[in-house]
C-alpha cells in the first residue's frame, strides 16, 4: 500500500517514519510518542497472525470526534470502539493507536 513518506504524528506533530514490524505488517510509527498509524484491515491481519482463533469484534459505535486529525488528509478523526478499545479513525485512511492503545489491543488476543 502506498504511503506518503512524511506524515506528521497526529499526537505530537513529529514526522513519522514507515517501518515494517516483526511480522511484516505495514505500520507507520511515531518515534517520539510511540503511536502507530495503520489500517483496520492491517490491524485485523496482525491479530489474526498472532492468534488465528481470535475474532476481532468491530463495533460500529462512534462516540464522536476526537481531538486528533488524520495525518493523511487532516480531517478530524472519529472515535470508534474496537473490542472495547476506543480508537481514532479516518474512514478513508486508517486508524491511530496511541502507544498504550496498541499494547492494550495486542493484549486482547
Ligand atoms: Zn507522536
Ligand atoms: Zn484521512
Amino acid at each position: 500500500m502506498y504511503r506518503a513518506q512524511n506524515l506528521e504524528c497526529p499526537r505530537c506533530r513529529e514526522v513519522m517514519t514507515p517501518f515494517n514490524n516483526i511480522i511484516n505488517k505495514r505500520l507507520i510509527k511515531c518515534g517520539a510518542c510511540g503511536g502507530n498509524w495503520t489500517t483496520l484491515a492491517e490491524f485485523k491481519d496482525l491479530l489474526h497472525e498472532m492468534s488465528p482463533e481470535y475474532e476481532l469484534v468491530l463495533s460500529t459505535a462512534v462516540s464522536g470526534h476526537g481531538e486528533l486529525k488524520c495525518p493523511e488528509c487532516q480531517v478530524a478523526m472519529v472515535r470508534i470502539l474496537v473490542d472495547g478499545l476506543e480508537l481514532d479513525q479516518c474512514w478513508d485512511h486508517g486508524v491511530w493507536f496511541d502507544f498504550e492503545e496498541l499494547q492494550q489491543a495486542l493484549r486482547l488476543v
